[in-house]
């Protein structure tokens, strides 16, 4: 374990049974944060990541949560706030992808990955500020996508609501920074997991001749940032959009 920084240090992370958000609550953790682990349907993903945070001297919990579910979303908060204390880091990582070309995605197609995706961080981000303003202390970081500013093919739904989040994240980042509350968001590029590991060779060569770091990310990657946004070290950097992504976008 590195040295406890993160306090106060309660911490939310949704989506981290698997990925990127796993390797977040991990992070996390290793920075003295108690981190609450949310999943949406692997339980028992979920409870190896306890598991796994636990064994390294850490402190975690694993919480079902579906975070289009406006009632649970506030009824976990709560609890978590009853269990383990006031949340003062929220990490707004679940997402999912619902690939098609334009003209063929269904309704649900879109709405899924902008509920998912927008929803899921204003209805979380709004369960969690209370709290936060109570502290005057606070981070919220979204996890975003380089998709935001270069679109992907088969993926307006997913661009869309990974634009969206930075919007979000900007106009949220104004609102409460008088109240010792940041918010950032982090645009991974092309990360390890298995949101891409479906994709085919080809396209998987074609990507990677056109990252300057030569290889993909891993979710560790992007924990570091995650960590260091959440820390106090990190206190005077709010509504900033960070690529981790080896270079493939210089904006
Ligand atoms: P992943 O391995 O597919 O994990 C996605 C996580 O989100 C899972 O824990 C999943 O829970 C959870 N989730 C999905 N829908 C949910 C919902 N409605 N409510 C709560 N949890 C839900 O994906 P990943 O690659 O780690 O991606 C994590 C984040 O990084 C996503 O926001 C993604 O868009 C973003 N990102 C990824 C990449 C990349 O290259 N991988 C690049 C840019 C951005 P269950 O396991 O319970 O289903």
């Amino acid at each position: 374990m590195t040295t406890p920084n993160l306090v106060p240090n309660i911490a939310i992370v949704t989506g981290a049974s698997r990925g990127i958000g796993r390797a977040i609550a991990v992070a996390l953790a290793a920075s003295g944060a108690h981190v609450a682990i949310t999943y949406r349907e692997q339980a028992e993903m979920a409870a190896d990541a306890v598991r796994e945070i636990e064994s390294a001297g850490g402190g975690a919990a694993a919480y079902q949560l579906d975070v289009r579910d406006a009632r649970r979303v506030k009824e976990v908060v709560e609890t978590i706030g009853k269990e383990l204390g006031p949340v003062s880091i929220l990490v707004n990582n679940a997402g999912l992808v619902r690939d098609n070309y334009l003209r063929f995605m269904a309704m649900e197609e879109w709405s899924d990955v902008l509920e998912t995706h927008l929803n899921g961080a204003f209805l979380c981000s709004k369960a969690v500020l209370a709290g936060m303003q109570r502290l005057r202390w606070g981070r919220i970081i979204n996890i975003s996508s380089d998709a935001a500013f270069v679109g992907d093919v088969r993926r307006a739904n997913y661009s869309t609501a990974k634009a969206g989040l930075l919007g979000f994240t900007r106009a949220l980042a104004r609102e409460v920074a008088p109240q010792g509350i940041t918010v950032n968001a982090i645009c991974p590029g092309m990360i390890e997991t298995e949101m891409t590991a479906e994709m085919e060779d080809a396209r998987r060569q074609g990507l990677l001749r056109g990252i300057p770091a030569g290889r993909f990310g891993t979710p560790e990657d992007v924990a570091a940032l995650a960590a260091f946004l959440a820390s106090p070290a990190a206190a005077y950097i709010t509504g900033q959009a960070i690529s981790v992504d080896g270079g493939l976008h210089m904006g």
